[in-house]
């Protein structure tokens, strides 16, 4: 197995990245996940306001894929999310959706042990999940805070350990790169952090030849969702609902309004994260009314 180390990181996806590694199509990679601080805080007394933010949200990568290319989409199976025995949460002022209420800064390290994090007297369990995930865009640059089509900074807790991801390939190689993983997260992210740790995510990379898809989709064993973000959660939200009713007229044969009413009916709209420079939802739909090669619009 292949793997890139953490030491190769970069903070923004680009057109036209420089590849640490290639791999054939099929091919299972490790990748060494720096967290999301770049491992700044050690302690409770380091606070996110003594950070340096020109090192936050490193991901490692890219890798370049053979064969793939623009107009392909890039399949990314999760097989593997590594967890260490502790991980962090902080917060401060101004920072996550109460800012304006904090008055001063929290930094917490919790253990994790045995399947769980312990928070006070609290033992929570895991779910690890991977917050930037990302291709190289077609014609901007994109810092690895934001998320965006190529992925980014989606911090959506089903892009976890056995779920498959989609994404589509703008440039040759399509450019893989990620980071920032928690060992879980709750919808929304309120306070700007999760459960943020270092790890070692084990991902087979497949291409689709002539796919079409203009946002991110992840799978899991019963949904499929498509991923988007925007300026406010309520334009992520009106995006995710554009998306899911076009896929379903698109994937089911039948009109727009028709399939409006069925996303009335079928379609759960969650939000995955409202603290980021733009802010992330997700349309969620049962596989057995839409699957990945419904909203795939060059299958139909
Ligand atoms: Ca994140």
């Amino acid at each position: 197995m292949k793997s890139i180390s953490k030491e190769n990181i970069i903070y923004e996806f680009k057109p036209d990245m420089k590849h640490v590694e290639k791999v054939k199509p099929d091919n299972i990679v490790k990748f060494h996940a720096n967290d999301a601080f770049n491992n700044q805080i050690q302690s409770e007394d380091t606070t996110l306001e003594e950070v340096d933010f020109s090192k936050l949200n490193p991901a490692t990568g890219p890798l370049y894929v053979e064969g793939a290319e623009k107009g392909d989409i890039l399949k990314i199976k999760i097989l593997d999310i590594s967890i260490p025995n502790e991980g962090v949460v902080v917060t401060a002022p101004k920072a996550g959706a109460l800012g304006d209420m904090v008055e001063e800064p929290m930094t917490k390290i919790m253990d994790i042990e045995e399947g769980f994090c312990i928070f006070n007297d609290l033992k929570i369990p895991l779910k690890p999940m991977i917050g930037v995930i990302g291709v190289a865009p077609e014609k901007k640059a994109y810092s690895t805070g934001t998320p965006w089509k190529h992925g980014g900074n989606m911090d959506t807790k089903d892009i976890c350990e056995g779920s498959i991801l989609y994404l589509p390939v703008k440039q040759k190689g399509g450019l893989l790169a990620l980071g920032d993983c928690h060992a879980l997260m709750g919808d929304g992210e309120v306070c700007v952090a999760s459960c943020e740790i270092s790890s070692e995510v084990i991902v087979k990379v497949e291409v689709i030849k002539k796919g079409e898809i203009e946002w991110p989709i992840v799978e899991t064993e019963d949904e499929t969702m498509i991923i988007t973000s925007g300026e406010t959660a309520d334009d992520a939200l009106k995006e995710a609902t554009r998306q899911v009713v076009e896929s379903l007229s698109k994937g089911r044969d039948i009109s727009w309004l028709e399939a409006y009413l069925l996303a009335s009916l079928v379609v759960d709209l969650r939000i995955s994260q409202i603290v980021d420079p733009k802010k992330t939802a997700r349309a969620a739909v049962p596989k057995d009314v839409l699957s990945t090669e419904g909203i795939n619009r060059n299958e139909n």
